[in-house]
């Protein structure tokens, strides 16, 4: 019971341990926003990446990232999950 899991995906090199995620680039993250980026996209192999949140929406998009860019929306609005809708 006291052992941590771990494991690691094959498609994107994310990781898991625990319950917690980490970018490949060791970078702690969410499933949400790994399955906006990465798994409900192609470098997500199509559906094949191991997250568990693979296929739901919520998490950061290369659209909101964008915006973040440009600078018309702030990291923490996303973050937040306070999506407006027009
Ligand atoms: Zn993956």
């Amino acid at each position: 019971m006291s052992s941590v899991s771990m494991r690691r995906c094959t498609v994107c090199q994310a990781c898991w341990i625990g319950p917690h995620l980490f970018w490949a680039t060791g970078a702690r993250g969410n499933n949400l926003d790994l399955a906006g980026l990465v798994c409900n996209t192609d470098y997500g192999g199509a559906g094949r990446c191991a997250n568990p949140a693979r296929g739901r929406l919520g998490g950061d998009t290369w659209e909101q990232r964008e915006a973040w860019i440009r600078g018309v929306a702030l990291p923490g609005e996303v973050a937040e999950g306070h999506p407006r809708r027009a």
